[in-house]
């Protein structure tokens, strides 16, 4: 047997590698097929097959931050933006409750039109529809993160992007390494379920960089991790770069399942953007949870993180449906629970 086999077979039984052992895995391309269907084995074997859907509402395109990758940065002025009312956001949870969505997720910009006593509005009622809520709104203080969880919020994404500092601190002007971490850290002590993840492709990130980021996810022991290749968007100081490698992509999310059996890992839009039924090689590479879009009308085209996102001129019941043919197509079927990490034993039945 080939030295690749064995790494894969040595992951798949003790779910440990070395960076070295990750770094030879994420450069193979020859065996890539055998790394995918080993994390769709120890997939299956963990979690079965169904899959967690969570309704995406996207709720406002504003940030003050400036990342360099990022069409929402504050210095592109070539987007129209927008900014959903509290009821708004409200009402479109509901709607998602009534498509069967067990699961809403709630992403902006770092938009600090969303006071705390706002969000804390949003997520008491959101949750009087017995749905859990995600949120990803960036940055906040401890102080914000508790304020959230008191009124109901289960589980924050917030990916860290990549762990290379330098090349953090080089992509997003003005943000600390250190504080996204401490963000992670509060979000765990305060009881969250937490996600984070990376992208795949940024300039100047290596493969021994990668091979850090899966392993610091493991090292915090993350609840859910989402990969998305880098996608350079032209109304950006990126918009020049090479775009992120799908397979990489893939085998970042294969490497993930194998070190950490129990954990939700989207199949994110960004890989089917990217390639066609990316979300489904997703799922059979590992990943468990898809994450369709909820929001309606011009809203979805104009959250363009990226350009070439999937989806932007369909309805939220279109999505819905979609979704369940490309899951029951590949043999899987979509849950009917919330969805929280297996092994925290949070699901009330
Ligand atoms: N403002 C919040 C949430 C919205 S951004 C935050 O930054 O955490 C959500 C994710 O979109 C980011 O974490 C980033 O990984 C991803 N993203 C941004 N620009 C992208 C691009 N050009 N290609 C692929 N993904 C991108
Ligand atoms: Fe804002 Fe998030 Fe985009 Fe950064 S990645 S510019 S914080 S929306």
């Amino acid at each position: 047997m080939n030295n690749i086999l064995e790494i894969i077979k040595k992951a798949e039984n003790t779910h440990e590698l070395t960076k070295e052992e990750i770094v030879i895995l994420l450069k193979d391309d020859e065996n890539r097929d055998e790394l995918y269907r080993a994390a769709d084995r120890v997939r299956k074997k963990y979690l079965g097959d169904e899959v967690h859907l969570r309704g995406l509402i996207e709720f406002s395109n504003i940030c003050k931050r400036n990342c360099m990758y990022c069409g929402l940065r504050r210095d592109n002025k070539n987007l129209k933006r927008y900014r959903l009312k509290e009821d708004e956001i409200i009402e479109l949870a509901k709607k998602a409750k009534s498509y069967g969505y067990q699961t809403v997720v709630l992403q902006s910009g770092e938009d600090d039109y969303y006071t705390v006593d706002k969000l804390k509005y949003i997520v008491r009622e959101i949750k009087k529809f017995d749905i859990a809520i995600t949120l990803s709104l960036g940055e906040k203080t401890y102080e914000e993160y508790k304020a959230y969880k008191e009124a109901g919020a289960d589980r924050y994404l917030i990916r860290i992007e990549t762990t290379d500092k330098k090349l953090y601190e080089d992509l997003d002007p003005g943000m600390s390494h250190e504080n996204r971490k401490e963000c992670l850290y509060n979000l765990g002590k305060l009881g969250y379920e937490v996600g984070s993840g990376c992208l795949v492709g940024l300039p100047n990130q290596t493969m021994e960089s990668l091979a850090d980021d899966i392993l610091f996810f493991k090292e915090i022991n993350a609840d859910m991790l989402g990969v998305g290749p880098f996608i350079p968007n032209e109304d950006t100081p990126l918009g020049k770069e090479k775009t992120g490698d799908f397979h990489l992509s893939l085998k970042v999310t294969a490497i993930m399942r194998l070190l950490m059996v129990d954990i939700n890992i989207p199949a994110t839009t960004a890989m089917e953007s990217l390639e066609p039924e990316g979300r489904s090689k997703a799922l059979m590479a590992g990943a468990n949870v898809v994450m369709p879009n909820v929001t309606e009308g011009e809203y979805r085209k104009l959250y363009a993180l990226y350009p070439g996102k999937i989806c932007v001129n369909d309805t939220p019941g279109h999505c819905r449906k979609c979704i369940t043919l490309k899951i029951n197509k590949i043999g899987r079927y979509v849950s009917d629970t919330k969805g929280f990490r297996k092994g925290n034993d949070r699901e009330v039945v």
